[in-house]
């Protein structure tokens, strides 16, 4: 199945780290139940925040063991008035959990989350209703995957900041997705980092400066030398 192409996941002796994915239109969705009142709660919270950021369209959280790790989707659906998109965010709450576990620190799922919202802004962007193509032509519009992705951290970014998140907590957020290398859909963490920091940074109360920023991808980079060493 394409979906897990586009997924990148990564798994490590801490217990699992993987990059939250993204899904397109014309795949085959994956079956899903209730998210858990935990999980609708989380993201409630950054969707109150995410609000203040950006109009966001109406979507729906989804739980799913057909995703590895958090993914977003829009897919048309018909409708009397033509297709309309429909926006979905999965988690797979076996993989949430053991990152939750290895990782100790609420945010981190709530940053994936922010992460995920992010792409569902974007792709709200990118619908145009007067286009009947419209949710193909997003769809087209999305193969840029490393941008694509920057935005998303940058958005998760700027709402833990929102949210009172520590930079300890922004830090753990890229644990959990993290990834050595460049890959086809994914910048390495150090770049992730950076962005997420930036936008951290500009949406706190007190700006962080250069150095402290640098001094904290290079967290990332350190993390480096834990996955090499095994
Ligand atoms: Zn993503």
């Amino acid at each position: 199945m394409r979906f897990t192409n586009i997924i990148l996941f990564i798994s490590f002796s801490l217990g699992l780290a993987a990059s939250a994915g993204t899904q397109g239109v014309g795949q085959q969705q994956p079956r899903c139940t209730q998210a858990s009142p935990y999980a609708d709660r989380i993201m409630r919270d950054v969707a109150n925040i995410a609000q203040t950021l950006a109009r966001l369209p109406y979507y729906e959280l989804c739980r799913t063991l057909d995703v590895p790790n958090a993914a977003a989707t829009v897919f048309p659906v018909r409708t009397p008035r033509g297709p309309q998109p429909k926006f979905m965010v999965y988690y797979n709450p076996q993989w949430a959990a053991t990152a939750d576990v290895s990782v100790a620190n609420d945010f981190a799922l709530i940053g994936v989350f922010a992460h995920e919202v992010g792409h569902i802004e974007h792709f709200a962007n990118l619908y145009n209703p007067r286009n009947p193509g419209a949710v193909q032509q997003a769809q087209r519009n999305l193969h840029m995957p490393h941008q694509k992705e920057l935005r998303a951290d940058w958005f998760a970014g700027a709402v833990l900041a929102r949210m009172g998140a520590s930079v300890d907590d922004v830090v753990s957020v890229q644990r959990i997705i993290f990834s050595l290398h460049t890959t086809r859909n994914y910048p390495p963490s150090t770049v992730r980092l950076e962005h997420m920091l930036r936008a951290y940074s500009q949406h706190r109360r007190t700006p962080m400066s250069n150095r402290e920023i640098q001094r904290r991808v290079g967290a990332a980079a350190d993390l480096r030398s834990k996955y090499i060493r095994w």
